[in-house]
């Protein structure tokens, strides 16, 4: 058959304005949701052939640690002059390994061990861990001190944030991913929970060119110059204020239900990831608290929605307390909700054990 050369444009023209940049995500309501011929496609991560570089050190020369390298350049571990690297174990390498396993809490060994490669591999923030040089994290500078616990939340470099006189911002979605009500919903609570803490609202504009932060799902390179890696690898990221950007991997499995069975499947909890892409939006860099929103990686099968103390922290050091929510009082820290929704309720048996001892001692 034969289609006019005026269709032909059409078709082309189509093509380009959705298959470059834009892609309708899949999202599930749950894990056991996600058809058996969905799954096969979506097991192997960006980085799995890291983990054939378990053990190597310095001096060495294997194949994949150009690779290697380009990923910590990515996340600023290397410096920007060049991505074209070669698979020796050198110098620059070896002092961000070191770098890299300081900031994730790892003995700074220089070495690819295996508890290092482990990180590595995990899906995590596209956002940089060192930015212009500096690092945002653990490494290289001492940790603050607030009240009695140790905060490691950061900034971005010159702290940008929302000025004063934007308190109330707008949020939209792209509408060429077409995002059901389901998916939004996701996105009114994950702005809740930063909302909860701080002065600031946020409220849904159906006028994504002029909304404050504008939110999308694409694959690969999608014009920002950060292109997206496919299944795992890196999941989001977004921009520090007031650019207002939260772009997320339409690659990825999405779970958009709350009740998630853990670690079955390389689908990601798509509020969880939301969350913590909102705290770039306002200004928080990455933190070395492994509880913290703000931490750069996150499991597959891992649900992790609640701002740890850091998060909290840090936010109001930016905008200052919520004057509905009584300062830094609120709902209790300790019940951190994790994997399939199960409840952490470790600080809550230390105040009991407390309590019981504090009553013997009395008695
Ligand atoms: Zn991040
Ligand atoms: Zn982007």
């Amino acid at each position: 058959m034969k289609i006019p050369p005026k269709f032909n444009l059409l078709l082309f023209i189509l093509s380009i304005s959705f298959s470059a940049t834009t892609a309708f995500p899949h999202f599930f309501p749950n894990v056991s949701s996600i058809p058996p011929s969905f799954l096969p496609n979506t097991t192997a991560g960006a980085w799995d052939t890291f983990n054939k570089l378990t053990g190597c050190h310095s001096g060495q020369k294997l194949s994949g640690i150009s690779k290697l390298k380009n990923y910590f350049r990515y996340f600023g571990y290397i410096g920007n002059t060049t991505n074209n690297f070669t698979d020796d174990f050198d110098d620059a390498l070896e002092s961000a390994v070191k770098n890299y396993q300081l900031n994730f809490n790892l003995n700074a060994t220089g070495e690819l061990d295996e508890s290092t490669v482990k990180q590595i591999l995990k899906p995590r923030c596209g956002v940089p861990d060192i930015v212009n040089g500096s690092s945002t994290m653990n490494s290289g500078k001492a940790p603050k001190t607030v009240g009695h616990s140790v905060a490691h939340y950061s900034f971005f470099p010159g702290r940008p944030r929302w000025p004063e006189w934007r308190r109330n911002l707008t949020y939209a979605f792209d509408p060429r991913n077409q995002l059901s009500d389901d998916v939004k919903r996701v996105f009114v609570s994950a702005f809740s929970r930063w909302s909860e803490w701080t002065p600031l609202t946020f409220t849904e504009t159906s006028n994504y060119f002029t909304a404050d932060l504008r939110i999308g799902f694409y694959a690969g390179d999608h014009g920002d110059g950060e292109e997206f890696d496919g299944v795992l690898g890196t999941l989001a990221h977004a921009f520090a204020p007031p650019r207002g950007l939260l772009h997320l991997d339409s690659d990825e499995t999405w779970i958009i239900d709350d009740v998630f069975a853990s670690g079955s499947s390389s689908a990601m909890d798509l509020e969880s990831v939301a969350v913590h892409e909102i705290g770039h939006l306002l200004g928080l860099g990455h933190s070395s608290v492994e509880d913290a929103i703000m931490f750069p990686t996150i499991s597959s099968g891992v649900r992790k929605v609640e701002l740890a103390r850091d998060d909290v922290e840090g936010i109001q050091e930016l905008y200052g307390t919520n004057p509905d929510n009584n300062g830094t009082t609120g709902p209790s820290f300790g019940e951190r909700e994790v994997n399939g929704g199960h409840r952490d309720t470790s600080v809550l048996v230390k105040i009991l054990f407390l309590a019981v001892g504090l009553t013997l001692f009395v008695l």
